[in-house]
Formats: C-alpha cells, structure tokens, sequence
C-alpha cells in the first residue's frame, strides 16, 4: 500500500501522488499518496474519535497489540531491510540493525506502558490528600526524518501508543515506505481503525501547519533538523502544544593519548559511517591527541579506504547519500575545509554510475575553527583536530550550539567519564561509538531538542501529570 493511511483506510491522496526514488540508481520504486490539508484534517478526525475508546482500553490490552508489532517486526525483519535500503540506499546490514532497534521500541513500552504508576501524600500542613495520576496528552502529530525510517517513527508510534494517545503520522517524503509496512503491522497486531494515521505528502509545511491549528492536536513530537524544529516551537507556541523535538548534532570525539587506538578506531568507524555518516548521533569532528594522532589516522585510514561503497543488494558497507542536494552539501564543506587548510589524507572509491555517491574521507590537520568541524556534515567525512590538553578538549567539543551526542575514548576510565560529565551533551559514549538504545533516554542538549525518546522519559513525553487534592479533615 502506498496511500494515507486514515481511520483504518487506504485512501488516495487529493493532491495527487509524488515519486519515490531509490538514491543508489534514481529509479522510481513507487508512486506514493500526496495529502493535502483536508486529508490532515481528516486524520485529526480520525485520531480525535479513536482517542476515547483506545485511553479507556486497559493497558495491557494496549500493551499486548504493540508486543505482536514488535513480533511481527522480528518475523519481517528481512523485508523491512530491504524496504528501507531500498528508500534510503543505507547498507543491508545497516538496515538490519535499525530494524532491530526499532522493533525493540515496541517490545520496550509494551513493558514500560502497563507500569502506569503514580503517588499519594499527604500535604505537610496537614488538611489534605493528594492523588498523582497520569493521563494520555491526547492526539499526538509525529513528524519524521529519512535517516532512520523505521526507528524514528517507532519511537515515537510505541509510547504514545503505550500512554494511551492516539497519533497523525507525516514521513519524510522521501522515505514514507517503510512507515506503510509498519502501519501494516500495527494492524495486524490489532490496533483499532483511527489510532494510527499516516499522510504522506510532498507539503510538510501545509501538513503540519494544519495540525499545529487544530485545538484537537495536543502534542508535536518531531525529529529532524533544528532549523524545522524551531519554525514547529514557534508554530507550536500559538496553542501551547505540548513539544517534543529531537534536533540536529554535531557531535564531537575524543581520543586521549592513552586510548587503545584499534578501539578507538573501530569506535570511530561506528559512530562516524553507520548509515553513511547519515545520522545525528554521526561523530562530525574528531580530536585526537596529539601525541597519538598519527596512528590514529593511519589506523582509521586504512579501515575508510576498506570501505565498499555501493548497492545493498551488492552487500556495500555504505550506500549513497539521500540526495543531489546532500552531495553538493557535503562537498561545498570538503572544500571549504581544504581551503582553511586541511588535507584529504585518506579517501574511498564510489561506483560509477548515477547514484548519490560521495567517498568516505578522512580529512587531517583540520583547524579547529573550520566551517566543517562547526556544521553537520551527514555524510562519510571525517574532520580531524588536534589537541594536547584536557581542559582545551573540553572548551572545543563544548564550542557548538548543538548538544546531541558525543565519545570518548580512554585509557583509564575515570578520566573518560570526567570528560564525558564535562560535555554538554545528551548521550555520551564511552570506549564506544553507539548510544542508541532503547532503553536510555535519547534526547539532547542546546539546540538539539527538548525531551526524551526511549527509556520511562519517552512515555511520560506523552503523558500529563493530574493531581487530585483531597479534604482531608484531620479529626473527622
Ligand atoms: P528536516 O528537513 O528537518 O525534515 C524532517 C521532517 O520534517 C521531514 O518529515 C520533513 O518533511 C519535515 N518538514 C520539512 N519542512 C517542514 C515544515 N516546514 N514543517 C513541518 N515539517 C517539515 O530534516 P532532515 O534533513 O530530513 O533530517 C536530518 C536532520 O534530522 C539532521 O539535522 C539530523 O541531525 C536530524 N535528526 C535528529 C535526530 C534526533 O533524534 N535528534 C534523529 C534523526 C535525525 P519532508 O521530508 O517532506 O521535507
């Protein structure tokens, strides 16, 4: 199915249909519904008259529909792959794993959705009892990105579901496949017509805007850009929607001079070409020390030369970039860096064909104050500074507006963990380059989002805090 996806529907869209291109080869690999703002009104209808019945439902009901996804997700792990190596060209194996990771947000907040906790007390001056429940915030709007098609919608699907709340889903236009598939799955595993509603479209903003006015939309969750999640906060202010956004990173790397190199290395082709640089946990500037920065770049060198670049169905390690426009991006900043004075060290090869191809790059001597060390690449280049001591490393890495994710790798482990505690940034891993994880709170600091995905915090992102104050005579 390739339509909108409303109150248990697949429905033509009323804006036509827009093409969806695989980025290895241009081919067009389906033609998808466009919606247009009546259909997000119709979703909001929808998510609005399911609302009711799906919050009364007992949370183990609830829970068990979304344990059968997370089944059902393990049972087409294959297909799912494909599907999203087909629409976002990341490597088979890289898909494997975001089909695992994003099965197990499922799997997760079955578990987390039925502990519907809360409290009692009673007030210190005496006089009352207070009772602390959670509701559901109501109909959510998800807004997703093409990185992790799969990932990022389940992560945000599963909780809101678990907390009760029914949702209106926009994929990014170029990935909206693999959120049809997992649709799919949802209802085969029998949750109800109305819960989940999906509109593509080629007019995110029209989309959005539309849910973002609607008094029946209680709660934005986005992840993409910084630049789109500040536009939806200030949209969002107009009605005091309650706001969830994950944002951009920039995330820094530290190697101290005591590091076991060959895990650092390895740490570093993780965290710096899973999905192709494509990913906003991607390490974006590497500082090594100086005293072990030239084996560290020969090391990681010769392992990005190793990479193959190509086709999933090749068995590449890396596939293409999402675009035309992300390749000029990412070779606009390589050269702008070469200007400023850095070196190509080390450099890939990409097939020769029409595909959105671009080499993984090592770039060495790399000021520190390079244009590239202070944007998001997304893309297979690796920047390299220099530096020789703690304190310097730490105002560097914390010289950014972002606050995302950052690694660090060292010899001794306090060390690594005084310099973890001394970044500003939501996730840090230590002596390894995935934080990921759906049982920790994923989320980040400085523009890089408000919030938590995963862990207890992703649920409670789609719960309200109500407390009922009692009388309480104290002598009745
Ligand atoms: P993007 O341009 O911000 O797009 C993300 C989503 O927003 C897409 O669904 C897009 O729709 C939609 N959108 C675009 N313009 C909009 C508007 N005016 N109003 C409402 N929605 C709009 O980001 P991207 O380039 O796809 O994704 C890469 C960015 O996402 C990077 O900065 C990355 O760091 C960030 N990211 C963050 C996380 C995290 O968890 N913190 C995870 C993954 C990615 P269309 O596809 O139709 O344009």
């Amino acid at each position: 199915m390739t339509r909108l996806f409303i109150n248990g529907e697949w429905l033509p869209g009323s804006a036509g249909e827009f093409d969806v291109e695989n980025p290895a080869d241009r081919t067009v690999i389906a033609r998808v519904a466009n919606g247009d703002a009546a259909d997000a009104t119709a979703a909001v209808d929808a998510a609005a008259t399911a609302l009711p019945a799906w919050r009364a439902l007992p949370p183990r009901q609830r829970s068990e529909m979304l344990r059968r996804t997370y089944e059902l997700m393990v049972r087409d792990t294959d297909s799912l792959a494909e599907l999203i190596s087909a629409e976002n060209g990341k490597s088979l194996s890289d898909a494997r794993g975001e089909v695992t990771y994003a099965a197990e947000f499922f799997r997760w907040f079955a578990e987390e959705g039925v502990r519907t906790g809360g409290d009692y007390g009673a007030s210190p001056a005496g006089g009352t009892r207070t009772v602390v429940s959670h509701k559901p915030v109501g109909v959510a709007a998800l807004v997703t990105p093409w990185n992790f098609p799969a990932a990022m919608a389940t992560r945000k699907i599963a909780p809101a579901l678990a907390a009760g709340c029914t949702v209106v889903l926009k994929p990014a236009s170029e990935t909206p496949l693999t959120t049809f598939a997992i649709t799919r799955l949802l209802t085969e595993a029998g949750v109800p017509a109305g819960v989940v509603n999906i509109v593509p479209t080629k007019d995110a903003g029209g989309i959005v805007t539309t849910w973002l006015e609607d008094p029946r939309v209680r709660k934005i969750s986005f992840t993409g850009s910084t630049r789109i999640g500040q536009v939806l906060l200030k949209q969002a202010a107009d009605r005091v929607v309650n706001s969830s956004m994950e944002l951009g990173g920039n995330a820094p790397l530290i190697v101290t001079e005591d590091a076991n190199i060959d895990a650092a290395v390895a740490g570093a082709m993780i965290a710096k070409f899973r999905g192709g640089g494509q990913a906003c946990t991607a390490a974006n500037r590497l500082y090594v020390h100086a005293d072990v920065a030239e084996e560290f770049t020969a090391k990681f060198g010769s392992a990005v030369e190793k990479l193959v670049v190509g086709r999933s169905s090749d068995g590449a390690d890396i596939g293409p970039l999402i675009s035309a426009k992300a390749v000029g991006d990412v070779t606009a900043l390589v050269a702008s860096a070469v200007e400023a004075g850095a070196t190509i060290s080390h450099r890939g090869e990409v097939p020769d064909d029409k595909g959105f191809w671009f080499a993984p790059t090592v770039l060495s001597d790399v000021p520190a104050d390079a244009e590239i060390v202070r944007q998001e690449i997304f893309g297979p280049v690796a920047p390299i500074v220099t530096w020789t001591t703690d304190s310097e490393v730490i105002a560097l890495a914390n010289e950014s507006e972002m606050g995302l994710a950052a690694y660090v790798f060292a010899g001794e482990l306090q060390r690594a963990m005084r310099l973890g505690e001394a970044i500003d940034a939501g996730m840090v891993g230590i002596n390894r380059g995935l934080v990921s994880d759906p049982s920790a709170p994923f989320g980040g600091m400085k523009q890089s989002g408000l919030g938590r995905e995963g862990a207890r915090a992703g649920l409670e992102e789609f719960l309200e805090t109500q407390y009922l104050s009692i009388d309480w005579p104290e002598s009745p």
